[in-house]
């Protein structure tokens, strides 16, 4: 039996549509509306697209936007300014540094500069660490856009075997967090992994994040688990996902497509993140 096909671009409209609510009471209330700022150095074609696509989903969810743009060889010291500027402005609420930076500035230093309370992207130092102990702070938003879609599902985690494959700070790693929380049994897979395909098969909820198009088959699920695939590959056929949709949908329960998936939900997740920040500072 095909499974059911998880719509990420309906659960992100839904989750923007909340968002944007509640935008609407904060704004009321506080009498300005929650604030996101961006910066990016260069002019990086997909970044810029990236960039802007933030905004539009700031302007409709009815939060105020502000963009840096620093030139391409831009030292480090000049962005940290600028960061620190962000850090010490009331008026902002969200920091969000558009990676990746060019060559002559250390990304983690960059991280490290934003100020924890307006780290939008959930990646300082601190973030890390309240995520990985449990505490309430702001999440990544690709991992907590993941949650999202698996509650709009009704799966449920409490007790149910959680494999995740890839261990990215950006997406893996939190999502360890982020299921252990929510009372799952959690394995992490990755490139040194044996037997891959035996360790995923006997999850009920299965998670590629790995960046090889198609590399979760048939033969590695569980029939009646759920698949997200949060893969986003470039192929000469377009753009593929870590999994291979048409096997995978003959013995899953539940599957995210590529693209249309976990994609729309990363920047729907910035918004609440954005607003969660607003009504911690504000
Ligand atoms: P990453 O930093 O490159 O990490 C990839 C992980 O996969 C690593 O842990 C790596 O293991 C593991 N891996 C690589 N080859 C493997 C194999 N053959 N078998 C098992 N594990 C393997 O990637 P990422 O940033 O997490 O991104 C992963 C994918 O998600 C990419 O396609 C990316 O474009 C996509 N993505 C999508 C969104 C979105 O909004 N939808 C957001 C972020 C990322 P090692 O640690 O051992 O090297």
């Amino acid at each position: 039996m095909a499974a059911e096909v998880i719509d990420g671009k309906l659960v992100a409209s839904e989750v923007r549509a909340r968002v944007a609510d509640q935008v609407a009471a904060f704004t009321t209330a506080e009498g300005r509306a929650p604030t996101l700022a961006t910066v990016l150095v260069g002019a990086d074609p997909a970044s810029e697209i990236y960039v802007a696509n933030k905004h539009k989903a700031c302007e409709e969810a009815g939060m105020r936007s502000v963009h840096h743009s620093l030139p391409d060889d831009s030292p480090q010291d000049r962005l940290i300014g600028l960061i620190e500027e962000l850090g010490g402005d009331r008026s902002v609420d969200g920091i969000l540094v558009q990676l990746p930076v060019p060559e002559q500035i250390d990304p983690d230093a960059v991280t490290r500069a934003i100020d924890p309370a307006k780290d939008v992207d959930g990646l300082t130092p601190t973030s890390v660490g309240l995520l990985a102990s449990g505490r309430p702070g702001l999440v990544p938003c690709t991992p907590a856009g993941v949650i999202e879609l698996l509650d709009h599902q009704r799966v449920e985690l409490e007790g149910a075997e959680a494999v995740i494959v890839g261990r990215s700070n950006l997406v893996g790693r939190p999502l360890v967090s982020l299921l252990l929380e929510r009372n799952a049994t959690v394995t992490v897979c990755h490139s040194r992994t044996r037997d891959l395909d035996r360790v995923c098969s006997r999850a009920d909820v299965l998670i590629a994040a790995v960046g090889v198009p198609e590399l979760i088959g048939a033969g590695h699920v569980k029939p009646g688990a759920t698949v997200i695939d949060v893969g986003m590959n470039r192929t000469a056929d377009g753009l593929k996902g870590d999994v291979d949709f048409a096997a995978v949908s003959e013995v899953a329960a539940a599957i995210t497509p590529v693209p249309g998936g976990v994609g729309p939900m990363t920047i729907a997740m910035l918004m609440v993140n954005t607003l969660t920040a607003a009504r911690a500072g504000g």
